[in-house]
Formats: structure tokens, C-alpha cells, sequence
């Protein structure tokens, strides 16, 4: 591995103050993914700034009934949060359905948004990929993409978000804080990751060195039910082939609320507007969810090898919102 320099800050400033001195300067949250990375030769930082040492480490629900979440909190500490699970489910579904109890202990919210994809050929530097060296090419698109793109892949690269935790956000209408050496801003979880087009290499919408500080949750909307699901290739410590967030609430067998996002079908995650919007108003019926279903995935658009992620997603939803609808319990995924 590269040698480099190591810093750990106890303030934010100092921070993105450190990150703007050093261009090839990384942040260090719980390193399962980054250090990961550096064994590999995938990311090669000078500089190392720890984040272990920011104050970002609490869960605080909000007088307006929203919650406000530490970037630096470790996914087992959220997903068992009382606030958590009592208020957003589908946000402890979610967190518990990823990686391994230990690696979950280490995780942090902020590292679990920004972890890169598993593309083999991304995590491998003898071989091209324009994800980590732009131009080379995109090897994936005839070779080995089983579990990759099927929506909003481009030409240049089919890669997947592989964050369970960011697909819950994104049906929770999340909002993500963060620090630059331009200042705070404030930007919608849709808004964080970005769909490949002509520059995969490009994965979110952050500046270099901004450093995100918290996640925000709007008050649950209400009467409505949240749940998770997850299909992955053994019961523990594997990344999603799909993935399903929703939000409903049903009146009278209408669907007055609904918001559903999909996991492990797109560079970010997959927020099903046209699914919501047939939905809305309309009978809260099994049928109903499989249509709108239907009518989202017409954008998707299939390699020869992974098909079988169409009617995957499109089953896992249609089944999730009918369990909400009819207020069946999402079975526990509580994994060693
Ligand atoms: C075997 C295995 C299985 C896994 N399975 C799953 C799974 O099923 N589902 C799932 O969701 N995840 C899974 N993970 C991923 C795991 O959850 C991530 O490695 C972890 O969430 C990353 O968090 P971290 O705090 O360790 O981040 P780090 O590895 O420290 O950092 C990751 C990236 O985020 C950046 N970063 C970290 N914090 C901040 C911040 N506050 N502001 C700006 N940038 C920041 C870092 O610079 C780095 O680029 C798995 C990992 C492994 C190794
Ligand atoms: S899918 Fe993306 S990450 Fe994978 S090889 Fe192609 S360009 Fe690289």
C-alpha cells in the first residue's frame, strides 16, 4: 500500500481546510470500504483525514417531529435507534439487511453514501474501466454484470449504488447536510448521486472535499406504514440484486401517500415517480402495485445477463406495497 499522511481534526473546518490543502487527500470515516480500496490500489490517497474525532455522532429527533442524523453514527447504532425504529422501519430494514453485524459496528452513515460500487472491473486496476480511469472503457457491458444496471445506464459505464441505507433516504424524502470551503449547504438525497452518462467517473454531486455532516428527515407523513425488502444471493453479508423502500398510507383502500424508491438497479438509487403518481388516488390493491411496477420498469433496459432483475424488482415492490397496504409485518432481516 501507498504510504500516506494521517490527520484526525476535531472540527469540521479543519476538516475541509485540510481536504482543500491536499487534492489527493481522503476522508476516513469507518474505512470498511476506503481502506478496502487502498489494498487494492483503487484509491491511492496521500493524505488520510479521520473524521472518528467530529462531533457528529448523535441521532436527535426535532421539534417538528423530523430527525436529524450524525454523518459520523455507525449503522448498527441507527438501525437500533428507538426513534428509528418506532418512526421509519423501512430505515432500520434497510441498514440491518446490509454487510455483517461487525461491519455495520464500523460503518458510518456518511461512508455507507459515499461507498463505491462493486463493479469487479472497477475494484481490479490491471483492468480498463471508465469509472476509475475515464476513457478506458467499460469491460462489464459484454463481460460479467449479473448484478449491474438495468436503469439509467449509459453507453460508458452499467455500475450499481450498492447502499442499502441510501435507498430507504431516498424514499424518505431525506436531505443531506454538508460543509465545503464555500460553506454549508443543504441537498436533496434524489439530488446526491448522479446517473452515469458520458462521465461515470463523476458519482455525486458534492464539491471536492465536501464534507457531509448529517442527514436530514422530514416528520413521517400521516398514517403511513415503511418497509424495506431486499433480494441478495444468500440471507447475510451480500449486496443487493434488488432492493425496495416504500412509504404508503391507504384510506378507504385508496392510496393517499406513496413514496417507493429501488435499490440495486441504478447508479443511485431509483426513486419510482411513475409508479407514484399512477398510484396516488387509486385502489390500494395488489394488482394496482404489479401495474404501476410495470409501467416504471418499461425504462428499464436489460444486458444479455441480467434480465432476471426486471421481474425481481418488479415482484419484491408490488409484494412490499401489498404487505403495507394490508398492514402484513415485513419479515425481520436481523443478520449475524
Ligand atoms: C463484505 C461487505 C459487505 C457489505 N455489504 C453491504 C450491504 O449489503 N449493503 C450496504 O449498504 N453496504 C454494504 N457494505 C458496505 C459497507 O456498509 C460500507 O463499507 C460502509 O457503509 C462504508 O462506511 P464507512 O464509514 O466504513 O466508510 P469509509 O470506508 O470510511 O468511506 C467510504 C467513502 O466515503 C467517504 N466519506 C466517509 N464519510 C464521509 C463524510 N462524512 N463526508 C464525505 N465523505 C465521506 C470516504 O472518503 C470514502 O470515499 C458491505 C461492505 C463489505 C466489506
Ligand atoms: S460498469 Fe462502470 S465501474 Fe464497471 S467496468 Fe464499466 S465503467 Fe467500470
Amino acid at each position: 500500500m501507498k504510504e500516506f499522511a494521517y490527520h484526525r481534526p476535531t472540527d469540521a473546518a479543519s476538516a475541509v481546510a485540510l481536504l482543500a490543502q491536499s487534492p489527493g487527500a481522503r476522508y476516513l470515516a469507518g474505512g470498511t470500504n476506503l481502506v478496502d480500496l487502498m489494498k487494492l490500489g483503487v484509491e491511492t490517497p496521500d493524505l488520510l483525514v479521520d473524521l472518528g474525532a467530529l462531533p457528529f455522532t448523535t441521532v436527535e429527533p426535532l421539534t417538528d417531529g423530523g430527525l436529524c442524523i450524525g454523518a459520523g453514527v455507525r449503522n448498527s447504532d441507527l438501525a437500533a435507534h428507538p426513534y428509528v425504529r418506532a418512526h421509519h422501519p423501512v430505515l432500520s430494514q434497510a441498514l440491518l439487511s446490509g454487510a455483517s453485524g461487525q461491519l455495520r459496528n464500523a460503518a458510518t452513515v456518511g461512508g455507507n453514501l459515499l461507498q463505491r460500487t462493486r463493479c469487479l472491473y472497477f475494484q481490479d486496476v490491471t483492468k480498463p474501466c471508465n469509472k476509475r480511469l475515464p476513457g478506458t472503457g467499460c469491460p462489464a457491458r459484454t463481460g460479467v454484470h449479473r448484478d449491474l444496471a438495468v436503469l439509467g445506464a449509459s453507453g460508458h459505464c452499467v455500475a450499481t449504488h450498492p447502499s442499502d441505507l441510501a435507498v430507504a433516504l431516498a424514499a424518505l424524502d431525506a436531505t443531506v447536510d454538508t460543509l465545503s470551503a464555500t460553506g454549508p449547504r443543504t441537498l436533496s438525497i434524489n439530488r446526491l448521486h448522479r446517473l452515469p452518462g458520458n462521465h461515470p467517473d463523476h458519482e455525486h454531486r458534492l464539491l471536492p472535499g465536501e464534507l457531509i455532516l448529517s442527514v436530514g428527515l422530514p416528520a413521517p407523513a400521516p398514517d403511513t406504514r415503511s418497509g424495506y425488502r431486499k433480494v441478495r444471493d444468500r440471507a447475510s453479508f451480500a449486496f443487493a440484486l434488488a432492493s425496495a423502500a416504500a412509504v404508503l398510507a391507504v384510506e378507504d383502500g385508496r392510496v393517499t401517500h406513496v413514496a417507493l424508491a429501488l435499490g440495486a438497479l441504478a447508479a443511485k438509487p431509483w426513486r419510482a415517480t411513475t409508479a407514484e403518481q399512477a398510484l396516488l388516488g387509486g385502489p390500494a390493491t395488489e394488482a394496482a402495485f404489479g401495474r404501476a411496477l410495470d409501467l416504471e420498469l418499461t425504462a428499464a433496459e436489460p444486458l444479455p445477463g441480467n434480465g432476471f432483475k426486471v421481474p425481481l424488482a418488479r415482484n419484491l415492490a408490488t409484494r412490499l406495497l401489498t404487505d403495507l397496504a394490508t398492514g402484513e409485518q415485513a419479515p425481520r432481516r436481523e443478520t449475524r
